[in-house]
């Protein structure tokens, strides 16, 4: 890819498109999978990974559907710093300007998915046309005082308080689904809990937009019970992991990932 193309990849499902585009990318240590021995990680990644500097893409993917216009997530905005926050400058590269932006709909609310949606600085949504989807269980989750009282200080502010003005100019109208709602005809919401609580995945013809259901694809096909740090509940995230991938493989559904360098992958035929 280019440095400068942000628009990573594109699949036609029936009459619909999808497209990956880049927000940015965001760097982590080795310790981002506790699970994993170092000797692991190596002969899991690349060897210009050596430093344990694991560099992940940060994806946002432009749904297209019979004149609706849909993002699934929103990519960091300026919360994680200069490496992301490219979403309004890939969206301009495929022709669609924010206001014409129908829904967003959100795989869950950490700062790298959710913090392109409101400008922090005016306070004003960014897709001011747009309905938030999102799974009630996951906005209950980010406006718990008693979760967020039992979280860390920067935890607080990053996670809890970003996501909360993140989506509040949205909340007046948003749609809070369940799991195994059908969010638009045709997109239907599976319930992938662990990473967070409302952690979803979306099913679109066959192709399962998966958000951090995997972080390295390469990595954690072959070894599902690899959690990350992040995760709010790691072996919910396990169970969700192994579920979610063998209705991939029984379906023969496309991933298409937040975090995944080729935005859109198969999944191996059999457990690695
Ligand atoms: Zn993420």
């Amino acid at each position: 890819m280019n440095p400068v193309d942000l628009v990573a990849e594109r699949r036609q499902i029936g009459a619909a498109e999808l497209i990956c585009l880049r927000d940015g990318a965001v760097s982590f240590g080795a310790d981002l999978f506790p699970a994993l021995t170092s000797a692991e990680l190596q002969a899991a990644l690349p060897s210009d990974e050596a430093e344990w500097q694991i560099t992940l893409p940060v994806n946002v993917f432009l749904w297209r559907d019979r004149g609706r216009t849909v993002l699934f997530d929103t990519g960091c905005g300026s919360a994680m710093g200069a490496s992301g926050g490219l979403l309004p400058r890939a969206l301009a590269q495929v022709g669609v300007r924010p206001e014409t932006v129908d829904g967003v709909v959100l795989t869950h609310m950490h700062p790298d998915h959710s913090s392109g949606l409101t400008d922090r600085t005016t306070g004003r949504p960014l897709f001011p046309a747009a309905t938030l989807h999102v799974a009630r269980s996951e906005l209950a989750y980010w406006f718990d005082d008693a979760a967020m009282a039992g979280a860390a200080p920067r935890e607080q502010a990053l996670y809890f308080q970003e996501s909360r003005a993140q989506v509040a100019p949205y909340l007046p109208s948003a749609h809070r689904f369940e799991p195994g709602a059908e969010v638009f005809p045709g997109l239907q919401a599976l319930a992938a809990p662990g990473h967070t609580p409302g952690h979803t995945a979306f099913r679109l013809g066959d192709v399962l937009i998966i958000g951090d259901l995997f972080h390295a694809p390469a990595l954690q096909l072959a070894r599902p019970e690899a959690w990350v740090r992040f995760d709010v509940d790691g072996p919910t995230g396990i169970a969700s992991r192994r579920r979610l991938l063998s209705l991939a493989r029984r379906d023969r559904l496309t991933l298409a990932g937040m975090h995944m360098e080729s935005g859109f992958q198969d999944p191996p035929s059999t457990a690695g």
